[in-house]
């Protein structure tokens, strides 16, 4: 056996740059690689959509690897167990309407499955800016994280995606940029972003579902994103919410791509 590094670094090279420009253009680009965003992922490959998600940091999962305050357990209501159980995560009944999952089973699970159903994840990449056609969002300013963190005064590069998914959690980076840079514009009450609000989990939990929606042409928001846009509550540590959210606003992408 003749291992050259040489080999190996061409091989990690030639590949990653086949998967980055196979997604210069997508179907969907998703935002934040937190459960909502890779369950949309997930949804749309199956469907045989090309989607592509770039997310900030080393890993993706978001808020889920922590459960709550750290203790690596997550909570789902019974409503969102069968998103659980297409991807074969194994849940516990704690009550009548509580279920529990392992936050790591439960992140691994689902990116795992994600990614072989045809999800092309990006780490270590920030959105920073959308590309605007003619009043609608049709792609992403996307840049290095480590690029970002340095402050190095780098250009972005910029792709395309007919659809654009905002599942970046409370932080709402995409939608931001667009209240921004097109103020009064979003498809709100105020046309800007509500904001989160305090702890409420059963509202907050049915809000995610009927916030998550197209937000401005060719921009959706999904997870908590979703609230924090609309100005709905948080809801800690229950994630039935956000499953539910990501397989909605893929249903919704599937039908009209
Ligand atoms: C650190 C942290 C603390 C949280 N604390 C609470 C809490 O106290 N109460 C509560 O109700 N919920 C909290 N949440 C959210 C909670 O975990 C959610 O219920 C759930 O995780 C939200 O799922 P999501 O899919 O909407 O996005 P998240 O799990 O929040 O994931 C969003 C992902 O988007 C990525 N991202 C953000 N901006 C960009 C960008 N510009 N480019 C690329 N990637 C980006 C982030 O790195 C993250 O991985 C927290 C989340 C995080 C990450």
């Amino acid at each position: 056996m003749a291992l050259d590094e040489i080999i190996i670094s061409r091989a990690i090279i030639d590949r990653y740059y086949e998967k980055l420009t196979s997604c210069l253009s997508s179907d969907v680009a998703i935002v934040g690689g937190g459960p909502s965003g890779l369950v949309a992922g997930y949804f749309l490959a199956k469907a045989g959509k090309k989607v592509a998600l770039f997310e900030r940091k080393l890993s993706v999962g978001g808020g889920m690897w922590g459960g709550g305050m750290l203790f690596n357990e997550i909570v789902v209501q019974e409503e969102a167990l069968r998103i659980l159980d297409i991807f074969g995560v194994r849940c516990k009944q704690y009550d009548d309407h509580h279920y529990t999952a392992d936050a790591i089973e439960t992140v691994a699970t689902i990116t795992g499955m994600a990614v072989r159903t045809g999800l092309t994840i990006f780490n270590c990449i920030s959105v920073e800016d959308v590309m605007m056609r003619q009043d609608k969002v049709e792609g992403l300013v996307i840049n290095w994280s480590p690029v970002e963190m340095a402050g190095l005064h780098v250009d972005p590069l910029t792709v395309r995606a007919a659809y654009t998914i905002d599942t970046t959690g409370h932080d709402t980076e995409v939608v931001k940029v667009v209240a921004r840079k097109m103020a009064g514009t979003l498809d709100t009450p105020t046309g800007g972003i509500g904001g989160e609000k305090s702890m409420w989990a059963e509202r907050a939990e049915s809000d995610t579902l009927k916030n998550t929606r197209e937000i401005y042409p060719g921009l959706y928001v999904a997870g908590m994103a979703a609230n924090a846009t609309a100005g709905g509550p948080r809801m800690g540590p229950i994630f039935g919410g956000m499953l539910l959210s990501g397989e909605k606003v893929a249903g919704e992408l599937i039908q009209r791509l």
